[in-house]
């Protein structure tokens, strides 16, 4: 198969990427799974904006901050001073945000900002505007989407990125010639026995990219979400308990029903508060109470939240429900500039697959719609000077037996991709002075 762009990954990233991209070429994206099962559908809380010029610093701070100020600041300024077109892009394909009575967009705070500057869809703010991605997608003639068809490899040579090579519905194997090719893959979840990610997000861009050689930055830099919904079942994807619900006012309580925390520090050094907890309190769970939250309030911003309680035997108006921390946002990845190119030529990386170093250690929450889609954006303009020129040659020479067993190369990707994080892992912690190391932040 042969195509101008390939896209790789249909989450938000992935979709508004092609949005941007002139109607005159052909462009192609390929999805693992359909594209309803990327976590930008599962996105609860919000998405950032800048409310006005007034919160620029505050907001520029409260990103930096969060970050341990390992943020890249331009990163940071661009990601911010960028958010209202973005935000009017969103609302011209159809996204409704939260308004108050008077029609103006109304904003909520999360964990970590020191201003209400989140503008939210119910607690369904991911799925509000992906969904109407897709549909403005799907109105282009001049973009195919296949579905459960995955990147196994991708076809380069000196340093220049040609396309790749598939794995189809059917199972059987096939190639896409590309002039620029776009990694839009998501996160690594699936690598974790507890996360917030759809399990099929192994981080396939990642292995395959260390696979070839593409620059990699802050790869063992992983959230953890401080509050996920607690089963017994290992196998469950997490049920994230949102931020918002305790920027609302929710309480964290010990085994006791006693607060042990402020409930709206960073993510990174909340999980490591409740981690403590658990283990002085020898439980597998600590207790979140909504109840502080107005019951109006409570019914009409997080819906989903409580109807996902009640199917687990909860009700959020009468008692607490298990919360725990699990995996839940990759902060590093594929090394890319200020227009989402990689370090090899007529690749980008967008969304969470890609490292622009906007969040540094840690990420704000909200920030991660807003970066995916104005890097996106940014990198949808950059790529049309930097095409590759084909190479067909390379393509006839693939040999597929290579692929042939697809459950050992998953798994050596998989094993790459940790080795790495450990690897780095290891090189950190031995770098940092003794006091640090104490602290743990970086094994929570
Ligand atoms: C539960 C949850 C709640 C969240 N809440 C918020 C929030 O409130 N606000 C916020 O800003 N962020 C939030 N996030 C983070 C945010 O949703 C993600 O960072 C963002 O959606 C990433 O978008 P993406 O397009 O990069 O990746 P995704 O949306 O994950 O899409 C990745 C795509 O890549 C495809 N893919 C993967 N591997 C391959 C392969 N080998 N071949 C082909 N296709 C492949 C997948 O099938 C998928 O289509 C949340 C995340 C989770 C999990």
């Amino acid at each position: 198969m042969k195509t101008d762009i390939l896209i790789i990954g249909s989450g938000c990233a992935g979709l508004y990427c092609a949005l941007n991209l002139p109607r005159d070429l052909k462009i192609t994206i390929i999805t693992k799974k359909d594209v309803e099962s990327s976590d930008s559908y599962l996105a609860q809380g919000g998405i950032c904006m800048l409310k006005n010029d007034a919160d620029y610093d505050s907001y520029f701070e409260d990103t930096l901050k969060a970050g341990h100020y390992e943020n890249d600041r331009q990163s940071v300024e661009i990601m911010i001073k960028s958010s209202q077109d973005v935000i009017k892009d969103l609302i011209s394909y159809g996204t409704r945000f939260h308004r108050d009575e008077a029609g103006n967009l109304d904003f909520t705070r999360e964990g970590a900002h020191s201003a209400k500057r989140i503008l939210f869809h119910e607690d369904i703010t991911g799925k509000e505007i992906t969904s109407h991605l897709y549909e403005a997608v799907k109105k282009l003639d001049n973009v195919t989407i296949y579905e459960y068809t995955s990147m196994i490899d991708l076809v380069t040579d000196d340093n220049t990125c040609y396309g790749c090579v598939i794995e189809k519905k059917d199972g059987t194997l096939d190639t896409i010639e590309a002039n620029v090719t776009f990694l839009a893959t998501g996160g690594i979840g699936g690598l974790y026995r507890h996360s917030t990610n759809f399990r099929h997000l192994t981080g396939d861009a990642l292995a395959i990219g260390l696979k070839h050689g593409v620059k990699m930055k802050n790869i063992n830099y992983v959230q953890i979400h401080p509050t996920t919904f607690y089963t017994e079942n290992e196998e469950d994807r997490s049920f994230l308990i949102s931020e918002s619900v305790r920027g609302e006012g929710a309480y964290l309580l010990d085994k006791n029903f006693h607060r042990f925390t402020n409930e709206l520090l960073p993510r990174d050094l909340l999980s490591i508060e409740i981690k403590k907890q658990m283990a002085k309190d020898h439980t597998e769970f600590v207790w979140e109470d909504l109840r502080p939250i107005p019951q109006e309030e409570l019914k009409t911003h997080f819906p989903n939240i409580i109807a996902h309680c009640k199917e687990q035997g909860y009700d959020v108006f009468k008692e607490p429900i298990p919360v725990v921390p699990a995996q839940h946002y990759f902060m590093g990845g594929i090394w890319v500039d200020h227009m989402s190119k990689t370090s090899m030529d007529a690749l980008y990386a967008i969304g969470e697959t890609a490292c622009n170093g906007v969040h540094g250690r840690n990420r704000l929450a909200s920030n991660s719609l807003l970066e995916s889609l104005v890097f996106a954006k940014r990198a949808a303009r950059d790529c049309l000077t930097h095409m590759c020129v084909p190479q067909p040659q390379l393509f006839a020479q693939i040999d597929f037996d290579t692929y042939q067993d697809r459950n050992a190369l998953a798994k050596s990707y998989q094993d790459l991709v940790r080795a790495e994080i450990d690897r780095v892992n290891k090189e950190t912690v031995k770098a940092m002075p003794k006091m640090e190391k104490k602290g743990g932040s970086l094994h929570v």
